[in-house]
């Protein structure tokens, strides 16, 4: 086996016992990446010279017999609208292009003092706005599972890193899901944490409100260890929790006999493919076994979830993107006075997606507007939360498929039924700032037509999501990893498989 293959755990035991150095491990890595990226297309940048220069110093450490931290020498990609110091920062738009960022995000920071070794920025739907990765200025990511499909959004880059075997784990951030869904359909786990347990400092703002950064691995310990890593108060971002930090790893294994969990009805009402659901009730009966209890609930709020998600994201944008006028950061436009120069800036800095809710949020939030929308969506959302609140009265998790499809065809982002339906299991969660994981729980057939891709099963990857109270995420990555352990052996192998198969499966015909 490749150093590339062999799992995070694996990788951090055998670097920290000097069996392989942290520089063999990234030359793994990398030269895994020359051969995947051109296919898959993951990487905005690759910071190459400061990853070598990261893996030099753990190496170094090690040797003095110092403990360079949790990561040491495991490589993590980060989204690119979270800060690297010295790399471009550019959310996947034109309007950045050449901004490089001055300072490291909090939990980029975190990531390196714990030994971790940053490789590069990953490609995403322009400002995070999307659940393909194909709005970004860059060009679209592909779903390593079958190369004409996307990998997810609007954290896609990071999701295919992991899934194809670039890095062993990823920076996402979600805001409606998009940490999850892109690992439900890559294969992997994502875990979107309570807001405010890790700090936004350095992320760029898409809806400051419901922002969180969020780990994928290739398995739910993945996730905990990146989570221990990053999470905690920060004076730098004012709307991180000062709780104690908890060691996540070390809370997994306990048993999870006699938890009560919720499947809400309304989840489950319509859209979600049948070839998903089946799936999903097979992880229902095998959560059953493990001891689970489980029930149906009704969240009878969430039928407006989607669309209070929809409009206070964009109000929320309209006023974060506001800062992107051609004076401050990247790209400005030639123009003939001060008032134009904005004016093509933005309007050809930007693409359309973000100009389109730029456009709903600003006028849902302008004088006539604001009660009959914004304070109205505002309300609407008190409701979701309201519901979430009764519902853990009796529950101590709530589950679902973490997207109600499979990899939908690249191109297809336009029907709403795969794209932003695909929010209606996933927004909930941020509006209420609740923990959410999504792990894989099977493999199902794309309903639009079978997935002509033969190395493997013709079936594609598809995740469950566990939603857990505020702060708990304790409770809903013990469960994850109790699911993976008597569950998990299928996705691995096929997961290996996958990767082994996919560059046969890229190469041209
Ligand atoms: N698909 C959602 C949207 O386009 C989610 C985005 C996100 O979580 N960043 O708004």
């Amino acid at each position: 086996m490749e150093i590339w293959e062999l799992g995070a755990r694996k990788i951090l035991s055998m670097v920290s016992s000097r069996e392989v150095s942290a520089q063999e491990v990234l030359d793994s890595f990398l030269s895994r990446t020359a051969e995947m990226d051109p296919e898959i297309g993951v990487y905005l940048e690759i910071m190459e010279p400061d990853a070598r220069f990261s893996a030099a110093k753990i190496d170094a450490l090690l040797l003095r017999g110092d403990s360079p931290g949790l990561m040491a020498g495991l490589p993590c990609a980060v989204k690119d609208n979270i800060s690297a110091m010295g790399a471009n920062l550019t959310c996947g738009s034109r309007i950045l292009e050449g901004y490089v960022a001055p300072y490291d995000a909090t939990s980029v920071r975190r990531l390196r003092s714990q030994g971790a070794i940053i490789t590069g920025k990953t490609n995403l739907d322009e400002f995070a706005m999307g659940s393909s990765t194909e709005t970004s200025a860059f060009g679209a990511t592909s779903n390593p599972w079958a190369p004409d499909r996307v990998p997810g959004g609007s954290s896609g880059g990071s999701a295919a890193a992991v899934a194809s075997g670039m890095v062993p784990v990823a920076l996402g951030s979600d805001t409606g899901g998009s940490v999850r869904q892109p690992a439900a359909f890559t294969g992997i786990c994502g875990l979107k944490p309570t807001y405010g347990l890790v700090s936004r400092y350095g992320l760029s703002g898409f809806a400051s409100s419901m922002d969180t950064i969020g780990p994928f691995g290739a398995s739910v310990w993945d996730c905990a260890l990146v989570l221990e890593a990053i999470s905690g108060s920060d004076p730098d971002d004012t709307r991180t929790s000062r709780r104690k930090a908890i060691p996540y790893t070390k809370k997994l294994g306990r048993s999870v006999k006699g938890l009560r969990a919720g499947v809400p009805k309304e989840y489950l009402a319509k859209g979600v493919d049948p070839g998903v659901m089946a799936v999903f009730h097979d992880a229902l009966e095998a959560l059953m076994k493990l001891g689970v209890t489980v029930e149906e609930i009704s969240l009878p709020s969430s039928q407006y979830a989607r669309d209070v998600y929809r409009l206070l994201s964009s109000c929320e944008a309209a006023s974060s993107l506001a800062r992107f006028d051609g004076v401050r950061y990247g790209f400005r436009a030639p123009a003939k006075d001060m008032s134009d120069m904005y004016f093509e800036t933005r309007t050809q800095g930007f693409g359309e997606e973000v100009k389109r809710r730029i456009m709903l949020g600003t006028l849902a939030l302008s004088a006539g507007y604001y009660d009959e929308y914004y304070l109205k969506a505002a309300r609407a959302r008190t409701l979701v939360i309201g519901d979430f609140q009764e519902a853990f009265r009796n529950c101590d998790v709530l589950l679902s498929p973490a997207a109600p499809t499979v990899a939908f065809k690249k191109g297809q982002s336009g029907d709403l039924l795969s794209s932003s339906w695909g929010d209606t299991l996933t927004c909930p969660a941020n509006l209420a700032g609740i923990p959410a994981l999504s792990l894989p729980m099977g493999f199902a057939s794309p309903q639009d037509e079978d997935c002509p891709h033969g190395t493997f099963e013709p079936l594609l990857p598809c995740g469950l999501q566990i939603m857990g109270k505020p702060h708990d995420e304790e409770t809903v990555l013990n469960l994850g990893f109790a699911y993976e352990e008597s569950e998990g052996e299928e996705v691995s192998r096929r997961l290996l498989e996958m990767r082994r198969g996919l560059l046969k499966e890229c190469e041209p015909v």
